[in-house]
């Protein structure tokens, strides 16, 4: 009788082990296809291949804190139960070495009556200090038959939720992987690479992450990915940058000799010499017929206004106009502003495009840009809008770029051929990380402030002193200023994390009755928040409470104290970033970071406390927390990397770069038949199937 072809299963409810609810909690962790669960990597490994002496825990115990293994035979078991109903169990078990103690405490109901002298055990957990005999807090248990020689192995620990533990995810993995193997992406390693740096094929690389032997082993394997994953990183980047220096349709700006000159004189103060600096890259740039993208980085207050307004400048020199693009309202209005009167000595209007003009301004702005008449427009996305044209677009500038998408950018663009672009931000990311998510952008730094700046007065308290911290807030009120109030969630909600939303309460009810209180966060309709803001601004609120939406941007120079809420919920470039939303007057500014009670931050929020240069704060948080925070920001739109940090992998990503410049070196398009992977992979992106297919 022919037996009936199982069908193959296609989705995670029909694997082995997966029911519906399971399937359910994977979708919850972001495991929706078969590949998404086979690129589901532990984030570590138990080993417990190697069991301890019992003679050597307690030595252990004295100098260590993390888990060991033990094996021993049962010698005595004791139960009890104390307060509140909570059960202990301690057996006592000995090897050739010793005895050691493994202890069970409450929420371990299978340990009850389990145990029986005689009986040989295989525990693993922490080891705590005790006067005694060595004890393990047990995570993991077996019991032995009793001729068994023990076997342990390396066991994945899987980023889990409460509902799927680790050890489900690992044993659905386990039963599956050879289904799950079937639908692995094509390689993206040329097999030539693959040999020469040594990685495992594919299949097997997979196999040694999900059950691997040993830790160097499983190191290596993930290795593997994390390199790929970089090669296709890279050679994008590489990719564009080299489509981008074929392109020879770029108005070469021709620099007038004494333009830095009339520029300076006409300023009240001298440009410092970062500023002079990045004006000449800026300037070399757009003097090139290869189209400029430049990354202009500067901490706020660094005077990012004045090179912008330089390169304005250099493009209207040489009869071609630019667009300045903001990614809301209020700073758009800032840099009509600010840029106003810095042009105006050059006879440059600023044409501003903004969502709240009335239909007939906005048209007359478009006419003036139409016929070129109108030099330089200013605006927020109502720039790409339809009907927005100009007549000879030499330049455009984005301001906190990575609150646009790529496609957007691609539009602004459109409107002029290949204009010189320029991207600014006040988010200082640093250098090694710069160098990867921006491989296609040349990088400037303002890394000097102007003189005579006062530095914000920067302080890290327990919530404890909260209360004293509003008095403090009251005075700078009193003597004319204003503060802001942050916390880190719009509501009260399960991470517990302080709410804004209760705290205006708490401040309007009984610590501010008397002042003018706003609040400002996300779920507010863009058109509140603007008018919150624009209150503030106009000095018609004292002190407003917000969410991080007030980070970027907003400059309210009689703001004089900034308190943040949950300090330690924060990266220290956020931290930094808030506190350049004071400093901005004549007056001098504080900063006050209010951490839980019960957590030692005062040693981590130190370093903010000391120093104001947010490229040293950069480097010293992407140190302490990985790339993660910064990619979130920096690259917007870009397919979130599944494999690698770039700050922990920088090394790889380095080599991965090194491979991709060979690649592109020896097959400029992509095109032979061993990097089909590469391509593929590539491909997902579809900015970059343009670019590959064209080319
Ligand atoms: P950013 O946009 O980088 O935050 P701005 O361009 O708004 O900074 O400049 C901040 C302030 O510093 C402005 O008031 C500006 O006039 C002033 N400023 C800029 N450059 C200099 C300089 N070289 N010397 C003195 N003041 C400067
Ligand atoms: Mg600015």
């Amino acid at each position: 009788m022919p037996v009936p072809v199982k069908e193959a299963p296609s989705t995670i409810g029909e694997l082995e082990g997966v029911g519906e609810r399971s399937a359910r909690l994977l979708a919850d962790l972001g495991i929706a296809t078969l590949r998404d669960l086979l690129e589901y990597f532990p984030f570590r490994y138990d080993d417990l291949r190697e069991p301890m002496p019992a003679a050597r825990l307690r030595a252990a115990a004295d100098e260590s804190t993390g888990e060991v293994n033990a094996l021993g035979r049962v010698v005595d078991v004791k139960e009890r139960r104390v307060r509140s109903g909570i059960e202990i169990v301690e057996v006592r078990a000995e090897d050739d070495s010793g005895t050691f103690v493994a202890k069970w405490i409450g929420r371990h109901r299978y340990a009850i009556g389990r145990f029986h002298p005689g009986m040989r055990i295989f525990v693993r957990g922490r080891l705590v200090r005790s006067l005694i005999e060595p004890v393990v807090n047990v995570a993991h248990c077996r019991v032995l038959q009793d001729d068994e020689v023990y076997r342990g192995e390396m066991v994945p620990v899987y980023r889990a939720s409460k509902d799927l533990p680790s050890r489900k995810i690992a044993s659905v993995i386990r039963k599956n992987l050879s289904r799950l193997l079937k639908e692995a992406p094509e390689d993206v390693l040329p097999a030539t690479i693959m040999r020469q740096r040594g990685f495992l094929p594919m299949a097997d690389a997979y196999r040694m992450v999900h059950a691997p032997t040993t830790p160097e082993s499983a190191a290596r394997a993930r290795e593997r990915f994390v390199f790929g994953e970089f090669l296709v990183l890279a050679t994008g980047a590489q990719l564009r940058r080299a489509q981008r220096m074929a392109e020879h349709d770029a108005a070469a700006l021709s620099v007038p000799r004494e333009l830095l000159e009339q520029l300076e004189s006409s300023l009240p103060f001298a440009l410092t010499a970062a500023q002079r600096r990045v004006i000449m890259e800026i300037w070399r740039d757009m003097s090139r017929d290869v189209p400029m993208n430049r990354l202009l980085q500067g901490d706020v207050g660094s005077g990012k206004t004045i090179v912008a307004a330089a390169a304005v400048l250099l493009a209207a020199r040489c009869g071609h106009q630019a667009a300045l693009m903001a990614p809301t309202e209020i700073l758009a209005a800032q840099h009509i502003e600010k840029l106003g009167p810095l042009l105006l000595p050059f006879r440059i209007n600023v044409e501003p495009i903004l969502g709240s003009q009335t239909q007939r301004a906005r048209q007359a702005a478009v006419d003036r840009l139409a016929s070129g008449e109108a030099t330089l427009a200013v605006g927020t996305h109502a720039l790409l809008t339809e009907g927005v044209e100009f007549s000879r677009l030499g330049l455009t500038i984005i301001d906190e770029q990575h609150r646009f998408g790529v496609e957007h950018r691609a539009r602004l663009r459109a409107k002029g051929g290949t204009p010189h672009t320029l991207h600014m931000t006040a988010t200082p990311i640093p250098r090694t990380l710069a160098q990867s998510l921006y491989a296609d952008l040349d990088e400037s730094r303002l890394d000097e402030m102007p003189p005579g700046r006062r530095p914000v007065q920067t302080f890290a308290v327990r919530l404890g002193w909260l209360e004293r911290v509003y008095t403090f807030v009251r005075a700078i009120v009193a003597g004319g200023g204003q503060g802001y109030v942050v916390a880190p969630a719009i509501e009260e909600g399960e991470t517990g994390a302080m709410s804004a939303l209760s705290e205006y309460e708490r401040l309007r009810a009984n610590v501010f009755p008397d002042l003018r209180l706003g609040l400002v966060h996300g779920r507010l309709p863009p058109r509140e928040k603007d008018e919150v803001m624009r209150r503030f601004v106009r000095g018609q609120i004292d002190v407003l409470v917000a969410t991080t939406v007030v980070e970027v941007g907003v400059d309210v120079p009689n703001a004089g104290v900034m308190v943040v809420l949950d300090a330690q919920r924060y990266g220290l470039a956020q931290l930094h970033q808030l506190r350049g939303r004071v400093g901005r007057g004549t007056a001098q500014s504080f900063c006050i970071f209010v951490y839980a009670d019960d957590r030692e931050e005062a040693q981590r929020l130190e370093i903010l406390t000391k120093t104001n240069d947010g490229f040293a704060i950069a480097e010293a948080d992407l140190e302490m927390r990985g790339a993660g925070e910064f990619a979130g920001t920096a690259q917007h739109g870009k397919a979130e990397l599944r494999f690698g940090d770039l700050a922990r992998d920088f090394a790889i990503y380095e080599n991965a770069r090194r491979v991709a410049e060979t690649i592109i070196k020896e097959d400029a398009h992509i095109r032979r038949p061993e990097h089909a992977g590469l391509r593929a992979a590539l491909d997902v992106t579809p900015a970059l199937h343009a670019l590959v297919a064209s080319s």
